[in-house]
């Protein structure tokens, strides 16, 4: 029988849906202007909610029998809506028409009765401290109105939470608030301007970069009109972009690379996308797994390139959504090539490849001057899944070398006991990342000589490169020395 081939059953592109991790609570917001809000009672909490409540826009009615102090100040404190305090018990024609209504006093039998009672009347209810009676609970709150942050840790760690609040406030300007306000105030006339989605989202997009760029800045009319201009001469019709995912940090990832997913319309990815990386697509982005993984089931590359082109042709923005580095073991050149045959205009977005990803996490320089002259990446695969027959086995035994192998798995002995029989010394420093910078990044560190036994006792699974070469004696060294503080600390 003749050698067993890689067979791959191929595969058809399928539509994928980035999946929602469970919500311990949902947040929503209500927009209280010039509507009804009661609180009865004059609790602890009463006073703020009242503020709250007015600074929303609502007119608030306070009902309090013996209202304390500072929740007779509030009247003459707030600067928009309305408080009147009513110095008197509640009653249930008090509730009718208010959307809101918050319970804040002492009396646990007369909260009860004042939650029935609001939500009879439609109201949407909330009761100081007593979070089994509230249909709706506050969050803590990073106020750039219109742009409003609304943050819960539901009720688990609210320190927390206002720790949270407090970095937030430190990330968002106070300009923000105008910038979203001239937002608000053009948004018609943006609209009316454009009709094809891309159009408005090229606009709203360089809209963006400019307040990120002058958050203190007040927008104007002069803004209005060169980003109207702007999208006037934006480039129309579809387009290609080969993008780089990185190895699976998604902080990694390239601002451009960043901004190419959330422009995109169609999202093609591999297998080996880390699925962090899908989370900063647009959430209408349409994903499709174009899985090449190395050894299970892929869909052809011809039906990849077919399908890239017939979405760029039909208008959209495509992002071709590679690990690593597009251009590095990506076949990449045959997704280009198909695009400029069909005319579509293609942009690469570089990545951070596997190799580079792995000596970032090991702390090793790949080409230490005292170890290494020359840093080589060698594929371990041919088009068969089988060690290549013409690698330069001369290269790969210099000792004064750095190899990468991408796609090591399945060839690792052989290649590692090839190169040995052409010259590299058995001693050599060799080691496997596997999962690099992702949460389960291991390594299986060796020799040249030993590395293909450890792996198999490993049993590791997953994406894996094989590093070899004088290079990595420094990570070798350094994992000893890892491992033997954490014995010390034990
Ligand atoms: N373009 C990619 C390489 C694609 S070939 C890049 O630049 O990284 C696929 C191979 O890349 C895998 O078989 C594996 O050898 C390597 N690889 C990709 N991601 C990896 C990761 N997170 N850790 C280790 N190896 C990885």
């Amino acid at each position: 029988m003749s050698k067993p081939t890689l067979m791959r059953t191929p595969r058809e592109p399928r539509e994928t849906r980035a999946g929602l991790e469970p919500l311990a609570v949902l947040p929503v917001f209500v927009p209280l202007q010039g509507k009804r809000a009661v609180l009865a009672g004059s609790g602890g909490g009463a006073p703020w909610k009242v503020k709250l409540l007015a600074a929303a826009g609502a007119l608030v009615d306070v009902y309090a029998p013996e209202p304390s102090e500072e929740l007779r100040a509030v009247p003459g404190e707030i600067v928009s809506g309305a408080v009147t305090l009513h110095e008197r018990a509640w009653t249930p024609e008090d509730l009718w028409g208010a959307a809101f209504a918050i319970g804040a006093m002492e009396d646990e039998r007369d909260c009860v009765a004042f939650v029935a009672a609001a939500r009879a009347a439609g109201a949407i209810v909330n009761a100081v401290d007593r979070p089994h009676l509230c249909d709706v609970k506050f969050g803590a709150i990073v106020n750039r109105s219109p742009l409003v942050v609304g943050i819960s840790t539901e009720g688990a760690a609210p320190v927390f939470g206002q720790t949270v609040r407090a970095r937030v406030e430190g990330m968002l300007p106070r300009g923000f608030s105008a910038w979203v306000a001239a937002a608000r105030d053009w948004r018609e006339q943006v609209t009316a301007r454009f009709h094809g989605f891309s159009d408005r989202r090229f606009f709203w997009e360089r809209f963006t970069e400019r307040a990120f760029a002058e958050p203190d800045r007040e927008p104007g009319a002069a803004d209005l009109a060169d980003l109207l201009g702007d999208t006037e001469a934006a480039p129309r019709g579809g387009a290609v972009a080969l993008v780089g995912a990185g190895p699976g940090d998604a902080e990694l990832l390239t601002l451009k690379a960043l901004r190419a997913l959330r422009n995109a319309d169609v999202i093609l990815y591999d297998d080996l996308v880390a699925p962090a990386i899908l989370d900063y697509a647009r959430r209408e982005a349409r994903t499709m797994l174009v899985g090449k993984t190395g050894h299970g089931p892929s869909c052809r590359q011809d039906d990849i390139n077919a399908l890239m082109v017939q979405l760029a042709r039909s208008g959209k923005q495509v992002v071709r959504l590679k690990s690593g580095d597009p251009l590095v073991f990506g076949r990449a050149g045959e997704e280009i090539e198909a695009c400029r045959a069909a005319g579509i205009p293609v942009t690469v977005v570089p990545g951070v490849s596997a190799a580079q990803g792995a000596a970032a996490t090991l702390g090793v320089s790949l080409t230490h001057r005292d170890a290494a002259r020359r840093l080589q990446f060698v594929t371990g695969h041919d088009r068969r899944g089988q060690l290549p027959d013409d690698i330069n086995w001369g290269a790969l035994a210099d000792p004064s070398v750095t190899t990468v192998v991408y796609m090591p798995k399945r060839t690792l002995r052989a290649l590692l006991e090839r190169a040995v029989a052409e010259g590299l010394a058995p001693a050599t420093p060799a080691l496997v990342v596997f999962n690099a910078t992702r949460p389960n990044q291991a390594s299986v560190r060796g020799s040249a000589a030993d590395l293909a036994d450890r792996i198999e006792a490993s049993g590791l699974e997953g994406p894996a490169i094989l590093m070899v070469g004088e290079a990595l004696s420094e990570a070798r060294a350094a994992a000893l020395a890892s491992e033997a503080s954490a014995r010390m600390a034990v």
